[in-house]
């Protein structure tokens, strides 16, 4: 097969070989509701082969030089690039983005391998009493048991993967039932790069993956997902005193202070909201606009919003694709209906049409109570709340009145207003006059119930390992 035509059939990869599954399902196009192609699912047996293949390697992957592990990690970034075409057609057929948002899903998963595989984690000697030297040492966990949404899933598979085998663990990835192809794609392909069970890939069903984040041989689970899901994997992680990272749901609040750069502000701030659907953890999901602009502000981004098509991943003129699957989908529309009955005024759109495909219109809703639906929950699809306020105090404490605290940002000149405005704001991430700047250098994770545990950057890595203190008797 070259590098540019998709594959015909897609295999899961357990201890470095390519296997089909007993079973299959069928993976959707959620632009057409077509289906893309079959999927093997694992079933119990090849879960508990990959978990002892991955055991089986951990003992030679734990003592390969950190140096040949990193190079690992860099050739599996050039598979990425190698295979970008396929890597690429097929996440737009599954996961519905568009195709510049492909390219840039499978360019940054690539530029992360490359990223991560710079990094180290050194002993540290500190001083203890005299006589006595103590040093601290990162140890692998052993097994780590992936699991992934259908947002960004090779891109989050990958921030997964890299810090994981950097450090010497070895992995069951799991990638979302709705969103496999690619993850098995490259799954498959990693392994001309890796020994035999470093990584093992699955599809499958949610109603087996307890099995795997029960299995007494899972050393740790690294999860992405929602918080309702990421409660259950804490619960079965506690069977065997896991290590968990749980990168859960959010409900972002950007707030747009007074002086804020109005026209500069509203479109940085539609593509906050709505970059990938806002299907995107930490996509800016309430709106906080200072009531001095609040109509300039609504005007500029309602016209803004009318210049960005919504349509399939595969034409170019769209910006935005369908939602994801059938059932978030559902949820949304629901979400604009609940909005609808109560009463709220739609800025634009509101209007969902019935399918083929999963297309939900942005939705701009003017000023809706704090209580009301769209503002609590997560919607994670292309429905905005735009609310105003009067005084900082206040809308500290309504961005704040909220048990999730993912991310947030702050949009003003007097930067340090801004920053002042930012370090009051509980969540993991603050972006100050911009958003979504991200780096494998630099740690990312939520508080409150947007999870804990971070990703990327040293304090990353330091996740995937125990800490083991030495002390010894010096001289
Ligand atoms: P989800 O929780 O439904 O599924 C996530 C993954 O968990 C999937 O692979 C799914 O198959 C698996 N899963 C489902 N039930 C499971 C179980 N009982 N045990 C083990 N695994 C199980 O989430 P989703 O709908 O795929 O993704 C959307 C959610 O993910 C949103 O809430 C979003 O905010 C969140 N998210 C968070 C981040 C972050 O970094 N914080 C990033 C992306 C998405």
């Amino acid at each position: 097969m070259s590098s540019s035509t998709l594959p015909d059939t897609f295999l899961l990869s357990i201890d470095g070989q390519g296997v089909a599954g007993l079973d299959e399902f069928d993976v959707i196009d959620p632009a057409t509701e077509e289906l893309v192609a079959r999927c093997p699912a694992a079933d119990a047996s090849m879960l508990t082969a990959a978990v002892a293949s991955a055991s089986r390697a951990f003992p030679a992957w734990r003592s390969t030089p950190w140096s040949e592990r990193s190079a690992a990690l860099k050739a599996l970034g050039q598979l990425l690039q190698t295979h970008r075409e396929t890597l690429v057609t097929l996440l737009v057929r599954e996961q519905g983005k568009p195709r510049a948002a492909a390219e840039w899903e499978i360019d940054g998963s690539a530029a992360w391998f490359a990223g991560i595989a710079e990094q180290a984690l050194e002993d540290e000697e500190r001083p203890m009493l005299p006589g006595v030297k103590s040093i601290l040492r990162h140890m692998p966990v052993g097994v780590v048991a992936a699991i992934v949404p259908w947002n960004f899933p090779i891109l989050l598979a990958v921030w997964k993967i890299a810090p994981a085998l950097l450090t010497g663990n070895t992995m069951v990835l799991k990638p979302s039932p709705y969103t496999p192809l690619t993850t098995l794609h490259f799954g498959l392909l990693a392994q001309s790069v890796l020994p035999p069970g470093v990584l093992n890939v699955l599809a499958l069903p949610d109603s087996l993956a307890p099995r795997l984040t029960e299995h007494p041989d899972v050393g740790m689970i690294a999860f992405t997902g929602s918080t309702e899901t990421g409660k259950k994997i804490m619960r079965s992680a506690s069977a065997s005193i896991k290590r968990v990272t749980l990168e859960l749901g959010g409900n972002d609040p950007a707030i747009v202070l007074p002086d804020a750069d109005v026209e500069a502000a509203a479109p940085a701030l539609f593509w906050a909201a709505f970059q990938n659907s806002a299907q995107f953890c930490v996509a800016s999901k309430r709106l906080y606009v200072h009531e001095s602009i609040y109509d300039r502000f609504c005007e500029a981004l309602v016209a803004y919003a009318r210049t960005v098509q919504v349509g399939s991943g595969l034409d170019p003129a769209a910006g935005l694709g369908p939602i994801q699957n059938r059932v978030q989908f559902n949820k949304v529309r629901d979400l604009i209906d609940d909005s609808r009955r109560a009463g709220h005024r739609f800025l634009l759109g509101g209007e969902v049409q019935d399918g083929p495909g999963y297309f939900v219109p942005v939705t701009l809703i003017d000023n809706p109570p704090d209580h009301a639906r769209c503002v609590v929950e997560e919607a994670f699809g292309p429905v905005l709340p735009i609310l105003k306020y009067r005084d900082i105090d206040e809308v500290i404490a309504r961005a704040n009145a909220s048990h999730y605290g993912l991310a947030s940002s702050v949009w003003g000149r007097d930067e340090q207003a801004a920053a002042d405005v930012g370090r009051r704001l509980e969540a993991g991430v603050v972006w100050i006059n911009c958003i979504h700047q991200m780096s494998p250098a630099i740690p990312m994770g939520g508080v409150k119930q947007s999870g804990f545990g971070v990703e990327n950057g040293p304090e990353g890595l330091a996740h995937y390992c125990n800490l083991q203190t030495i002390v010894q008797k010096a001289g």
